[in-house]
């Protein structure tokens, strides 16, 4: 909302501008006035709208033409007065100020204006019946007022409707002519209707209803209340209410009515709640909340947001498939003014065997927009009306910091939940097959994925020590020319080298001799396509013996060419190493340390997915 306003008075001479200004002032009628009063500024506190508010007279005597033009554009609103018993005053309003103000204010953000007959105190009658005439010409004008500087009668109105036209403009909403709402304002209250049902029935019960009021206006509503408003809807309109809730129809005529009855400071309310500003856009401090993140700290969703995706998750779901199918998913980001998740989303997480994003892969996506761009994640969360329906401060509510990796290595422990594997290996090495096994894909699975939908990530749990991490592999350009901080900076590596092939393990040693000799980063030598028959690399030594001169386990042998789902061992491996980077090789390679980990990994994979199961049908 403006944290000013500006209200201009203009009118032919000797109606009464002044005179209404000091009125307003002194709450008495000057006998002697000047031409011109100075501009004066009300204080915020005596404002009903509690903004401060200047009012700014205007004389032909004492002003230039330019001083009035420099007026009329630095105005938030102008008040035409006219006297009321004065015709010319009133043709002047049409032939001479409504062009005028036309001529010198920007074309798209036109100043709302305000008709006001003055000295009403003189006549018997109203002006009314030559006024609307114009009020319907001209859109915008906002409204208009009859008044009397002398005995006082709808001085402090008089200013009340201009902060009005201000602060709740009518333009943005409502178009007078179609006697309807404006494209935007539906488009912006329909987002709204639907992030407030809760449980995506299309209808707003009585819970949903009251919970809307609660967070709107800071009241609850009275039992009878919500059945006023009901039976107006039902009174009006077709289906605006079903099941005894309110439709998005019946919603949108509410509104509708509020804005015809004058009481568009509710709809602006509404809006303003779920952060739209006077453009019916978005704001920026509701999308982008600071959220500072210091170098060397990672971001991650803390246990409400996950609660909140969660529950956005459920109330989409709605053949309780426990996946999104893609009718599903559009309506889920039905919200967002576009679609914010491509095919290659299906190719980084989880999916079910149709290709759609099943609930772990659902949130597993939210964690790693989180992780490497989490302004981003902030601007989605906004569209889903996270911080409103969460009751949080703001989006960046949702989001923890994590401490400085430093720190956590000279700790030996970390908090964190998110780890990052990027993994190295030269052209057709297998980089590839090794991320999308972690989705639980074979090769043949993977031959279907079209080109233009791969994705250079996979995202998905793993347990260690029956603790649920998510892994984070990033699969690198093999061109050294290319490589980013990024591409560098992870928790644990993976240098990956074609069995079959004998020139391709000397690229994995040229990574690791070029940036992890010295790192504190673990690595970990992946022997992939191990379903093909070894040979012999072309090195000076063995991929064994170069992992043990390095002290790095020895070479993993890994394949995806298998006829079940490929094995997840390797990637809680990776997961402990990224965890703990300080435990030496030997306890890596100790059996005993790799058992607990695995066993912690199967049972609680089939634990979670029992609890989701356990979760749905309660309700
Ligand atoms: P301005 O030129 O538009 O600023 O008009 P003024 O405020 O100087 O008023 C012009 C004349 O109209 C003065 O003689 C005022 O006393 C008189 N006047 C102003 N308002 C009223 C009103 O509400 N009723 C009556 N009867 N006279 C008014
Ligand atoms: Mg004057």
């Amino acid at each position: 909302m403006r944290k000013d306003v500006r209200i201009l008075l203009v009118g032919e001479p000797k109606v009464g501008k002044t005179s209404l200004i000091m009125s307003l002032v002194s709450e008495e009628f000057p006998d002697v006035v000047p031409y011109r009063v100075e501009e004066i500024t009300i204080p915020a506190d005596v404002t009903p709208e509690k903004v401060p508010t200047h009012i700014v007279d205007y004389s032909e005597a004492e002003q230039t033409d330019e001083q009035l033009f420099q007026e009329i554009s630095k105005a938030n609103v102008i008040c035409i007065v006219y006297a009321v018993n004065s015709k010319t005053s009133i043709e002047k309003v049409t032939s001479h100020w409504i062009p005028l103000i036309t001529e010198n204010t920007d074309k798209d953000s036109r100043v709302p204006l305000i008709l006001v007959g003055n000295k009403s105190d003189l006549v018997e009658h109203s002006s009314m019946e030559t006024i609307l005439p114009i009020m319907n010409q001209h859109s915008e004008i906002e409204t208009c007022v009859e008044c009397s500087a002398r005995n006082l009668k709808n001085i402090s109105e008089l200013f009340y409707y201009a902060q009005k036209a201000v602060l709740h403009p009518t333009g943005p909403l409502y178009c007078p002519e179609k006697k309807d709402m404006k494209p935007l304002c539906v488009k912006a209250l329909t987002r709204i209707f639907k992030v407030s049902d809760l449980d995506n029935d299309g209808i707003l019960n009585d819970n949903e209803l009251n919970f809307f009021q609660r967070i709107c206006f800071n009241t609850p509503l009275e039992p009878h209340a919500l059945e006023d408003v009901k039976n107006v809807v039902r009174k009006n309109t077709m289906d605006g209410v079903l099941n005894n809730g309110l439709t998005l129809k019946g919603f949108l005529f509410l509104h509708t009515l509020f804005i015809q009855r004058g009481r568009h400071e509710t709809t602006w309310t509404v809006l303003r709640r779920f952060g739209y500003d006077d453009d019916l856009e978005l704001n920026q401090d509701y999308l982008f909340p600071g959220l500072k993140v210091p170098p060397d700290c990672s971001t991650e969703l803390n246990h409400n947001a996950y609660l909140f995706l969660q529950s956005v998750f459920d109330k989409h779901d709605k053949d309780r498939d426990c996946a999104l199918s893609p009718e599903e998913l559009q309506d889920l980001f039905d919200v967002f003014p576009y679609m914010p998740w491509g095919a290659d989303v299906n190719n980084t997480v989880c999916t079910n065997d149709q290709g759609w994003i099943t609930y772990q892969g659902y949130l597993s996506q939210w964690t790693l927009t989180t992780y490497l761009d989490v302004q981003r994640c902030l601007e989605y969360l906004g569209y889903l009306g996270y911080s409103i329906i969460a009751e949080q401060e703001s989006q960046a509510a949702g989001f923890t910091v994590t401490r400085d990796r430093k720190i956590d290595l000279q700790k030996k422990q970390t908090q964190r939940n998110v780890f990052r594997c990027n993994v190295f290996g030269d052209v057709a090495s297998g980089k590839s097959g090794f991320l999308q096994a972690f989705l639980g894909r074979n090769l043949t699975r993977q031959k279907t994925i079209k080109e233009e939908h791969r994705s250079y990530y996979a995202i998905s749990t793993t347990y260690v020590y029956a603790q649920e991490k998510y892994l984070l592999l990033h699969e690198v350009f093999p061109d050294f020319d290319y490589l980013t901080d990024a591409d560098l900076a992870c928790d644990v590596v993976c240098l990956v080298y074609d069995v079959s092939n004998p020139y391709s393990f000397e690229y994995c040693t040229k990574v690791f001799k070029e940036y992890f000799t010295d790192s504190r980063t673990p690595c970990m030598m992946i022997a992939a396509k191990s379903d093909l028959p070894e040979v012999k690399q072309a090195y000076g030594c063995s991929p064994l013996e170069f992992c043990r001169r390095n002290k790095m386990p020895p070479p993993q042998t890994f394949t995806c060419n298998i006829a079940a789902e490929p094995s997840r061992d390797i990637y809680t491996k990776l997961t402990t190493m990224a965890m703990y980077p300080h435990v030496s090789q030997e306890d890596l390679k100790s059996s005993t340390f790799w058992l607990k980990a695995s066993v912690g990994a199967s049972v609680f994979a089939v634990l979670g997915f029992a609890v989701y199961r356990v979760l749905l049908k309660s309700r």
